[in-house]
């Protein structure tokens, strides 16, 4: 199937790239990455040129738009293109919505890039009744419909991109960072970074060539003709790398008013966003020696050609049709999202597992994928009818330590999947990005302004989050030891020494937990699917789960060991503590006006920031932030207290809202087809 070049990209080159970091992490102990930020006891030596230098151009550009619309100057280095990707992004539209609300993009531009309606979502397991969902991941977003009006909104508010441009190494001093960067690295060859945008090597190369992207470019034509799926016109595109290299030479010189010689290998900034994703250097350096507590593998493809009521139906929440087997001891889950509009529908097939040297090789998965997909997706429709779009592998890591990674040196701050901060379970880092873009927004800002970027400082930006190391726990619950899945019963076959799970196991659990979930409202299940836990509804759930599954959960519990069961209890007592202390502060928040706790209202128009105006406002917003406090107080203070109580928000699964998850009856296209349940 992978050789069928209709496919986006070289699907085999990706398939063998990410089967190669797997393979390696499964067999080796994971190396350090070289060491890239080093710090010095001693001034950079001039203004640096940049409020903010943010590395990675996907998620980092929403992040970087953000902070300029607060007055911030901006720039963002990226090794390929700032272009997005074609494969959508599921989310739900109040997610996005705080796109609108902060005043980056207008609602219009936000509809443009919501281009898929795919609910209602089904949550079913074989053996349980199915659910449906509406509000949850139910809106596919293009992701290079969304970062070209972010882009264009950036770029006219006077932010700097530097594409083709790498991030190599930084040096830290006392009142700024140089980076140093590679030119013309957009074409340097493909690697993990690069799996979900299968194009980015072939357009960074052909815009710093100056030719227009390739036809098939993420975004250029995503097969719904039209505006809706287009990435910037090719002559833009093509000119900004330059343009915008030249751009930036001249502002670095402008702003470095010392001796220090600038090069054009340098950027200057108060504070480097490492928003470079899972295989960012500067993570690669940072995280300890060990392998990553969990993994989640994940194959899937975009696909047109199923008949329109697979499309018609809905998408899959989450799913199981069949049950674990001793063969791979593995319970595979799946997720179908109607994409491009209705043309096209995205399956994926995944598992959480640990990264064991036996488990199963990405090769193994796709395709047990291809033999299953059309009998779950269109019992009656044959592969061969399909035209596969795009072709999906990823080797997903999830710590339980360094969740949200603490920042590693001052100055240095990670967002996105670098920060490793989306859940274990959803590995949503769109989704999550949205719900932490206000405080983080802030956050960086009242950094910057209170002029105190120490790690211990940027650290509250990445605090501690009982709920996120809970759900770590329950990602290990939905994986099966290698050698621990029982023959199916009646089959004949021996079981192998010290198997004792089911193959129905991870089912039953899933669906027992869905079950209680139902029961307890809508409400309940929208702190799980928006991933606010929240103690009293999950302490809930637990008990539920017991009485429902009594046997499952006793068979559960050996397989977690005592230390993360023990770990868990602490989470959860964490997860009360923070409810309860968030109760407590209440009186903190109102006091100064409730201008501790409030985020400072976004500028509705951006005016163009040069760094002569960054330097003013910045300067305004400190004496602001020192005013906002009682009497006596100092800006480092008004801060720490902030994130303090942003800290018990967030902890306390209280940073936004989880509701808008409705329940919805089941779908006639759905009820005929529905797969046997065993
Ligand atoms: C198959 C799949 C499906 C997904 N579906 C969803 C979904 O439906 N909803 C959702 O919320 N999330 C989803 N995700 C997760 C989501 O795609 C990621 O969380 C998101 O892309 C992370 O963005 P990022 O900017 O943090 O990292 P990345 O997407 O990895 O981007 C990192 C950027 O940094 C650049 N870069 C790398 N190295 C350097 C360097 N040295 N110098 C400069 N730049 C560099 C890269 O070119 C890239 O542009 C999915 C992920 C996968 C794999």
């Amino acid at each position: 199937m992978l050789t069928d070049p209709a496919i986006e990209g070289d699907p085999l080159k990706f398939l063998a790239l990410c089967e190669a970091y797997w393979a390696a992490l499964r067999m080796q102990s994971p190396r350090r990455g070289p060491a890239v930020l080093k710090t010095h006891a001693r001034s950079l030596g001039a203004s640096p040129a940049f409020d903010v230098a943010v590395c990675g151009g996907t998620l980092g550009l929403l992040l970087a738009t953000a902070l300029q619309a607060r007055g911030l100057s901006v720039c963002i280095i990226e090794r390929r293109v700032v272009q997005g990707r074609a494969q959508e992004w599921n989310a739900a539209d109040e997610e996005v919505g705080v796109l609108v609300e902060m005043g980056l993009l207008s609602r219009g531009e936000v509809e443009a890039a919501l281009v898929t309606a795919c609910g209602p979502m089904r949550v079913a397991f074989a053996g349980s009744d199915p659910l449906y969902l509406g509000g949850a991941l139910d809106r596919g977003v293009c992701p290079a419909t969304l970062l070209v009006a972010l882009r264009s909104r950036f770029e006219a508010g006077g932010g700097v991109i530097l594409e083709g441009t790498a991030f190599r190494t930084a040096d830290i001093y006392t009142d700024g960072l140089a980076i140093r960067v590679q030119r013309g690295a957009g074409g340097e060859g493909a690697d993990l970074a690069d799996a979900g945008r299968p194009l980015a090597v072939e357009a960074a190369a052909m815009a710093m060539a100056g030719a227009a992207p390739p036809a098939h470019a993420e975004g250029e034509d995503d097969g719904k003709g039209g505006e809706e799926g287009a990435a910037a016109p090719p002559s833009t595109t093509t000119s900004r790398p330059d343009a915008a290299a030249r751009e930036a030479a001249r502002t670095a010189a402008r702003a470095a008013r010392s001796t220090r010689p600038t090069s054009p290998d340098e950027v200057t900034a108060r504070l480097l966003v490492d928003c470079m994703g899972h295989w960012s250097p500067i993570v690669k350096a940072a995280r300890p020696l060990s392998k990553p507590d969990g993994i989640c593998l994940v194959v899937g493809t975009c696909a047109s050609g199923f008949p329109p009521s697979a499309n018609a139906g809905g998408g899959d929440f989450l799913r199981s049709v069949d049950d674990a087997s001793p063969a791979d001891d593995v319970s595979w889950l799946w997720e179908a999202f109607p994409a491009e509009g209705g043309a096209a529908r995205t399956t994926y097939m995944f598992a959480y597992m640990d990264a064991d040297r036996r488990r199963p090789s990405l090769t193994h998965a796709i395709e047990r994928y291809f033999a299953q997909l059309c009998a779950v997706e269109a019992p009656g429709t044959r592969l061969s009818e399909l035209t596969i779009r795009r072709a999906m592998f990823a080797v997903l890591p999830s710590y339980t330590k360094g969740a949200p990674l603490r920042p590693p040196a001052d100055r240095v701050l990670q967002a996105g999947d670098a920060a490793g901060g989306a859940s274990p379970l959803s590995f949503g880092g769109f989704g999550a990005m949205l719900r932490h873009l206000p405080r983080l927004t802030a956050g960086i800002d009242d950094a910057l302004a209170s002029g105190d970027l120490s790690q211990a400082a940027l650290a509250r930006l990445a605090p501690y989050q009982p709920s996120l190391s809970a759900n770590a726990l329950f990602a290990r619950a939905m994986r099966c030891g290698v050698g621990s899945v029982l023959p199916p019963p009646g089959s004949g076959e021996k079981a192998r020494p010290g198997a004792s799970l089911p193959g129905n196991h991870i089912n039953r659990l899933l669906g027992a937990h869905f079950k209680v979930l139902a029961a307890l409202g809508p409400g309940a299940v929208g702190t799980v699917v928006r991933e606010r836990t929240q103690p009293a509804l999950l302490g809930a759930s637990m008990v539920g789960m017991g009485i429902v599954a009594p046997l499952t959960i006793a068979r559960t519990l050996p397989t977690l060991g005592p230390g993360p069961l023990a770990a868990w209890f602490g989470h959860y007592a964490a997860l009360v503590l923070y409810s309860l202390l968030r109760y407590l502060t209440w009186p903190l928040r109102s006091l100064a006006g409730g201008a501790i706790a409030g985020l400072a209202p976004l500028s509705p128009a951006t005016p163009t920031i040069s760094p002569a105006t960054a330097t003013a406002a910045r300067e305004a917003r400190g004496a602001r932030l020192a005013a906002s406090g009682p009497p006596g107080w100092t800006r480092r203070t008004v801060v720490a207290l902030r994130r303090g109580l942003e800290a018990l928000d967030v902890g306390s699964g209280h940073d936004g809202s989880a509701g808008g998850v409705v329940m919805l009856p089941e779908p006639a296209e759905r009820a005929g087809g529905r797969m046997k349940e065993k």
